[in-house]
């Protein structure tokens, strides 16, 4: 196996504008890889560091020059000539190196950026696609069929993400009784165009939010939701086509209550107004139902509606194995969101997924609200077999590439790809 000759990182500019990190990573063979970390705007307390430069004058504070010095004056030089055959020994290496328990001092960005790039590298020496090599890497069994994952598309944006006025971050429209990857896609994308014509129609604005979703002035979740049904019906999914939300509810949470849809709700009354939205609609998903550390909030939903709904863990787990662990002790949820930029390693990411998956909770591999052209999540999902993937709304490149990279995938694994509904 090679080494690694170089690794270097600059500065690009994600979907948002905002600066982020790109590092490219050569190996003494010449394998070539290249990796963009993406960013969260409802970002978790308990995420990693994004290292930023926080001067005002230069990109509004955002800048990432300090992570791409940290790359090019102290990781390069400590990763140098590594072996690249176990990846856990150089994200453990990068561990010791930030020598913080939340990558505060060369930021988990800068960290990120190595672990991915090598990572895609190494596919390149093994003449695998990178979603083998993970499942080679991290010892994902896989047999004759190969799971693609259930996209859950996030068409109607609220919360931090645009200012439409809708409480709930994410309404996501999932397409489960299809026969395969490419035809859910097309469901999903058949949907998004009814809805485009419904809101238009409806003299509501079609101008999109941060995840590619339309952003219009709606009064409530249920107006939301009766459009989402009203489109599915036009596009003839009804059945085939469920609905998740990310209610990202640390965002309306303020003074012990939840502020939703003009009401102010403590932890309890919410979780009986989740209770109705399930009875009324075909919600399969939600996901970060109560603030960060409201853990009673999770519990209470959990034991109300975990038997039937699944319940995704985001800010609350921030993809940290520790938090997980908690969260199956006290039953607070039975998925977990998966994000690497906010524990800062491949490795760790990993470990998250399959922390989950020995518990028998889901795992949804997820973008960021920003995001690049990067692909790199469509392949941690099917290499490590988490069966879903959350990666925004059918439209804006930042979000599209990871689904057209997905056809690829089911592309060339012909008749060995297999797309199983959750739910
Ligand atoms: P974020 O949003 O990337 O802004 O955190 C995505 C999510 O909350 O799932
Ligand atoms: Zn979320």
């Amino acid at each position: 196996m090679p080494t690694i000759q170089t690794v270097k990182a600059r500065q690009i500019l994600d979907s948002r504008g905002t600066p982020t990190v790109e590092v490219d990573c050569t190996l003494s063979d010449g394998s070539f890889g290249r990796a963009a970390v993406p960013s969260g705007a409802s970002t978790g307390s308990y995420e990693a560091l994004e290292l930023r430069d926080g001067d005002r004058k230069v990109y509004g504070g955002k800048s990432v020059y300090k992570a791409v010095t940290n790359v090019n004056a102290v990781i390069a030089e400590a990763v140098q000539g590594m072996d690249v055959s176990d990846h856990r020994k150089l994200d453990e290496k990068l561990i010791v190196l930030d020598g913080t328990p939340n990558k505060s001092k060369l930021g988990a960005n800068a960290i990120l950026g190595v672990s991915m790039a090598v990572c895609r590298a190494r596919a390149l020496a093994e003449k695998k696609s990178l979603w083998q090599s993970l499942a080679d890497q991290y010892g994902v069994k896989i047999g004759t069929k190969v799971m693609l994952p259930v996209p859950m598309m996030n068409v109607i944006n609220g919360g931090k993400h645009a200012d439409s006025g809708l409480s709930f971050q994410e309404c996501m429209i999932i397409p489960v009784g299809l026969p395969s990857f490419a035809e859910a896609l097309r469901a999903g994308d058949e949907v998004f165009i009814a809805l485009k014509k419904l809101l238009s129609e409806g003299g509501y604005s079609t101008a999109v939010g941060d995840e590619g979703g339309f952003a219009p002035h709606l009064k409530d979740s249920a107006e939301a939701f009766s459009f989402l049904l009203k489109a599915i019906d036009a596009a003839g999914y009804i059945g085939k086509v469920k609905l998740g939300i990310d209610a990202a509810a640390s965002e309306f949470f303020s003074d012990g209550l939840y502020h939703i849809d003009g009401k102010s709700l403590n932890s309890e009354a919410l979780v009986s107004y989740y209770e109705n939205l399930v009875a009324g609609y075909p919600l399969v998903s939600i996901e970060d139902s109560h603030s960060e550390d409201d853990w009673d909030g999770f519990e209470a939903m959990a034991g109300a509606l975990g038997n039937k709904t699944q319940l995704v863990g985001d800010d609350l787990f921030v993809t940290n194995v520790t938090r997980i662990k908690e969260g199956i002790e006290k039953k607070a949820a039975n998925a977990v969101l998966i994000k690497l930029n906010q524990i800062g390693t491949v490795s760790e990411t990993v470990d998250a997924i399959q922390t989950a998956q020995k518990n028998g909770w889901n795992a949804v591999v997820s973008h960021r609200s920003g995001e690049t052209e990067d692909t790199f999540i469509a392949h941690l999902a099917v290499g490590l077999q988490s069966g879903q993937i959350k990666t925004g709304s059918l439209s804006r490149t930042d979000r599209v590439c990871k689904y057209n990279e997905l056809l690829r995938i089911e592309e060339e694994l012909g008749e060995r790809a297999a797309y199983v509904s959750p739910f």
